[in-house]
């Protein structure tokens, strides 16, 4: 690839934000940040991100409320959508995978947690 890909992180959190740009960041993505489901909606319109990491709980917009407006435009698998959730909100996987999501992953999360799950959705090479 000769550009980087671009990934977009939303998250109402600001510490889990840095956390995943400073991952991807190392894995040669490049990273812009939303901080709600409306703005990352924005983004999105503004310039189609070739993946999304996705929250679910966040203000004026959740995460299932993006999920929902951007497939209706933009099915699976451009752009992959990855959500993070927590293990209290397990049975939320599955609606979100219906409604679009490509692949979730568990808060909290490592870099090579993270690496895995891009590898599954094919936006990672496997590893040799
Ligand atoms: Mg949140």
């Amino acid at each position: 690839m000769s550009a980087r890909a671009a990934f977009l992180v939303v998250d109402d959190s600001r510490v889990v934000r840095r956390l995943a740009r400073g991952m991807l960041e190392a894995l040669g993505f490049a990273v812009s940040e939303a901080e709600d489901g409306a703005r990352a909606l924005d983004a999105c319109r503004a310039a189609m991100p070739d993946a999304v990491l996705l929250d679910w709980n966040m203000p004026v917009m959740d995460g299932m409320g993006f999920l929902r407006a951007l497939r209706a435009d933009h099915p699976s698998p451009h752009p992959r959508v990855i959500l993070c959730t927590t293990e209290s909100e397990i049975e939320r996987i599955v609606e979100a995978l219906e409604a679009g999501a490509d692949e979730y992953i568990m808060k909290p999360f490592d870099a090579g947690i993270l690496a895995d799950k891009l590898r599954q959705v094919g936006l990672l090479p496997e590893a040799a």
